[in-house]
């Protein structure tokens, strides 16, 4: 049976947040194209498969295989390829995370078909598929055409809202693929711990710090603000380089893409490198002393004034109502 096959992305069993939203995606388009949405995870798990259905698949399909443990692109993508190939879906989509991405152009190669990355919206009411996505790092929006039988998509990190779908009935099954032990060029050695509690990515508020902080000891008060608020400390490239704050704290395109309810932005300028990285920000506060500078053009609100003073104060205002 045709479907809209989504590529389930997990690590040793925990469910990317991300397949959420390749589901949400999934749907409005299978309801298009008047097929099921099929999620596909490999060496998934009953858990996985109970999520997939809560979010609108009516069928979860194990691949199963030593090889697919843990996360190994060469080996998933084959596995993955296999599976188009016999299912014969519509079309495959997986969130277009790192992995995401990654995936689904192992799966492109293997099949020798077109894959459009990061879409923002996709017309399906044709046999040509209207798509837009977004290039250079999120600073342009493309519109483009999807011909091929097999369309091999992914949506936008951040593009679609992950949302259960009403009840539905849902099943389970298998699938062995064959793989050979070359495969497995790239493999996981080792992990870093991720840090416990809120991190860049899920804090609903990050205060951000750029150049204008001035130095290592000036983050003290966006720390401050940040724990009022149970959130986090991000920073520009600017701050990184100079060595103040660590990497895993940068906010951009060579950083982390963060998607917080309020993004305060403190002493940044607002470069497009920076920009991409916060957009996803559902509300933005610009504390600048330059009232031209990028980021205070584009914030939701602004504060133009010294950020030594103005954050302080907020804090204060803050701890005085509570
Ligand atoms: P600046 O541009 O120097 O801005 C400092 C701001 O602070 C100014 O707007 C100024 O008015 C304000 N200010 C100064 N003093 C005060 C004060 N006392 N109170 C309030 N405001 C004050 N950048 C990133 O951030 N993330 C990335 O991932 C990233 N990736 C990059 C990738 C590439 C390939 C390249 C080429 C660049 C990348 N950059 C990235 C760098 C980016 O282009 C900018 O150089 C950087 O974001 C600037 O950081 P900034 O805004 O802190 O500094």
């Amino acid at each position: 049976m045709s479907s809209v096959l989504v590529i389930v992305e997990h690590d040793r069993g925990e469910l990317a947040s991300a397949t959420l939203e390749a589901l949400s995606a999934a749907r409005p388009l299978a309801a298009q194209l008047g097929v099921p949405v099929v999620a596909a995870v490999c060496a998934g798990t009953d858990a996985i498969a109970a999520t997939c259905a809560e979010y609108g698949a009516s069928e979860t399909v194990t691949l199963n295989h030593a090889m697919l443990s843990d996360f190994g692109p060469e080996a998933w993508g084959e596995a993955l390829a296999q599976l188009v190939t016999s299912s014969q879906p519509v079309a495959a989509l997986a969130c277009g995370t790192d992995r995401g991405n990654e995936v689904m152009a192992h799966i492109a190669a293997i099949i020798d078909a077109p894959m459009v990355a990061n879409c923002q919206s996709i017309d399906a009411s044709a046999s040509t598929w209207n798509i837009t996505r977004v290039q250079w790092g999120g600073s342009l929006l493309e519109d483009c055409t999807l011909t091929a039988t097999t369309k091999l998509v992914t949506v936008g990190h951040h593009a679609f809202e992950a949302s259960p779908a009403p009840a539905g009935g849902a099943t389970t099954s298998s699938f062995e693929p064959t793989l050979d032990a070359s495969l497995a060029r790239t493999v996981v050695v080792d992990r870093v711990v991720r840090e416990a509690g809120v991190t860049l990515t899920t804090a609903r508020v990050v205060v951000g710090g750029g150049r204008g902080v001035g130095s290592p000891e000036g983050f003290g008060i966006l720390e401050e603000l940040a724990s009022e608020l149970n959130g986090k400390v991000g920073c520009s490239r600017a701050v990184t380089n100079n060595g103040w704050r660590n990497h895993t704290d940068q906010v951009g395109q060579t950083g982390t893409r963060i998607a917080p309810d309020i993004y305060m932005a403190c002493g940044i300028s607002g470069a497009i490198q920076h920009w991409v990285g916060a957009m996803a920000s559902k509300k933005i506060l610009a504390i600048n002393t330059d009232r031209e500078a990028n980021m205070v053009t584009k914030a939701d609100y602004a504060v133009i004034g010294d950020l030594h003073k103005v954050i302080p104060a907020i804090t204060a205002e803050i701890r005085r109502r509570r």
